[in-house]
């Protein structure tokens, strides 16, 4: 089973009870030596004290979430997308993240066009890269389960992500998060594929039977249907020595605790169920 050393808190987790320097400080009184926040948590507090906190608390930064959203309905839009998604390159290098995770986006408003949402995120993933590279800042698209390809991610599968990186090259990832890619017929095989190079991030949560929501109902290790510890060795099998980052969104039941409690029951689960 997994151990702790290699956990790292996704702010998302304790979004509700919790700003990133109370998720920095929670992180340090838990021994938990990770983190990856939200943009809407870093801007709260300021990327320059988010940097100084993170930095004197001794974490590493597994990630920030998130860039992506690419496809959009005109070119004035369009720019404002490249705009932001720079700006979110420049955070994540200001607080040394290991990578931006990238949620493409789904359908533009109004249209049914998902081949076309498709090309403007091959595009618009190209276009960042332009940027980001010479910075040397990864990029990781992490594939949405198909629930989510109209509103938030028309890239839903390993096979899909691998096949940008194909085409698209240096300086672009792959962020597994299980809850997403898990009933995969094709999940070992490309991981493998994917390999050490691509595998940027590893995001844990659970699958809940029944799922009552479909964006807020996630739920702790353990408690669902994913053979985690399965998924963890075919990652670690393909290269994969960085961090286990837990992100739970969960609005009946773990935003609802106190988040103490949270992080000693993420601790214990990533013992017994990781
Ligand atoms: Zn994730």
């Amino acid at each position: 089973m997994a151990d702790t050393r290699n956990l790292s808190l996704n702010t998302a987790t304790v979004r509700e009870q919790w700003s990133l320097a109370e998720c920095i400080d929670g992180c340090v009184r838990h021994g938990i030596p990770g983190i990856a926040p939200w943009r809407d948590k870093l801007a709260e507090l300021g990327a320059e004290r988010a940097e100084r906190m993170i930095r004197e608390a001794g974490l590493r930064v597994t990630g920030l979430c998130r860039g992506g959203m690419f496809p959009v309905a005109n070119s004035k839009d369009r720019q404002a997308v490249v705009e932001d998604n720079r700006r979110a390159v420049d955070e994540a290098l200001e607080i040394g993240a290991e990578c931006l995770v990238l949620v493409v986006g789904g359908l533009p408003e109004g249209s049914k066009d998902i081949a076309g949402a498709r090309e403007q995120v091959r595009d618009g993933i190209a276009t960042l890269l332009e940027y980001s590279r010479p910075r040397a800042m990864p990029l990781a698209i992490e594939p949405l389960h198909p629930m989510y390809a109209a509103d938030r991610a028309c890239i839903n599968t390993m096979a899909q992500a691998n096949d940008l990186c194909d085409e698209l090259g240096a300086g672009l990832g792959i962020a597994v998060d299980i809850y997403h890619v898990w009933w995969d017929p094709n999940l070992q095989r490309e991981i493998l594929r994917a390999g050490r190079q691509r595998l940027l991030a590893f995001h844990v949560c659970d699958w809940l039977v029944p799922t009552r929501d479909l964006l807020t109902d996630r739920g702790m290790m353990g408690d669902g249907v994913i053979d985690i510890p399965l998924i963890r060795s075919w990652v670690e099998s393909a290269g994969y020595d960085g961090a286990c980052e837990v992100e739970i969104f969960s609005s009946r039941d773990w935003w609802t605790r106190d988040p103490d409690e949270v992080l000693d029951v993420m601790k214990t689960r990533m013992e017994k169920a990781v």
